[in-house]
């Protein structure tokens, strides 16, 4: 237990990649509030599992992406109820597929707010308390996608560069504080964010299921496997941990060798 008496906001928690990294914070000791989508009796499950299964506290907040002053009121919550948060996770995204010109206008804005815009407002809601406190952990999950491209992914892609400048014009201007901000970019995970791209890309080039996952997705991954969640969770825990306290600025790959091409 390693980061006990501290206080993770883990944004996008509800699924996939956020949930995995709030259940591996917790599983070190750390109260977490929990954020995301999704249906009100399932997010509770998931919530009071988080703490009987790990001892912690959690919470919940219902704060949307979309709306800066929601995502500041998320901050506050953890700052209330746990008397600080030390450790920001700005994970919650999504996805759309589209040939450029029929990108459609609402989504890109959606997509910009959610994936980089709403990281933002997070980080400039909770440094002052970090640099209160000289200490603080903000880890972004960027994407392969914030160092390479891929076709008919425009929004996803200017995004996720974007997070990853950002993460280190943040890291810069903290590192006197005892702050450090790093962004985590995996490969292909399998979660429904994966999952739901699949019908899209299969229309937008013309493929089967199966060619999707196996020419499109896994073609991208030198190891021909994907990501899984525990292992991107594993390395948000280890840049939490005093070992990771030089590390700073970096944006860390974890995609099967996909970007080393
Ligand atoms: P997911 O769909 O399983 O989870 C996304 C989470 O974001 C959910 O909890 C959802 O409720 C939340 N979310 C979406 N819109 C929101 C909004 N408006 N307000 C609040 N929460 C919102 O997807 P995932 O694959 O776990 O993705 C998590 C992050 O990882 C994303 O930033 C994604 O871009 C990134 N990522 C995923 C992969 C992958 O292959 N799955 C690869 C690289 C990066």
């Amino acid at each position: 237990m390693t980061l006990t008496s501290k206080t993770a906001v883990v944004t996008g928690s509800t699924s996939g990649i956020g949930l995995a990294i709030a259940r591996a914070l917790a599983k070190e000791g750390a109260n977490i509030v929990l954020n995301g989508l999704g249906d009100e009796a399932e997010i509770e499950k998931t919530r009071a599992g988080i703490e009987i299964e790990f001892g912690v506290k959690a919470v919940y907040s219902p704060a949307n992406m979309l709306k800066a002053d929601e995502i500041e009121e998320m901050v506050r919550l953890g700052e209330r109820s746990f008397g600080s948060v030390d450790i920001l996770v700005n994970n919650a995204g999504i996805q759309f597929v589209s040939p450029i010109e029929d990108f459609p206008v609402e989504k890109w804005d959606q997509i910009i707010a959610i994936n980089l815009t709403s990281a933002f407002h997070a980080i400039r809601a909770a440094v002052p308390g970090m640099k209160a406190r000289k200490w603080g952990r903000i880890i972004n999950t960027a994407s392969a996608h914030s160092l390479v491209a891929s076709p008919f992914k425009s929004a996803y892609v200017a995004a996720k560069h974007g997070i990853a400048g950002l993460t280190k014009t943040v890291a810069l201007e903290v590192a006197t504080h005892g702050i450090t901000v790093n962004c985590i970019s995996p490969g292909y995970v399998w979660t429904p964010l994966v999952e739901r791209q699949i019908p899209d890309t299969m229309k937008a080039r013309g493929l089967t299921k199966e060619q999707v996952i196996n020419d499109v997705l896994l073609e991208a991954q030198p190891t021909k496997q994907f990501v899984t969640v525990d292992q991107v969770a594993a390395l948000a825990v280890f840049l939490c941990s005093d070992a990771a306290s030089q590390m700073s600025g970096a944006n860390l790959s974890m995609d099967g060798g996909w970007t080393a091409k």
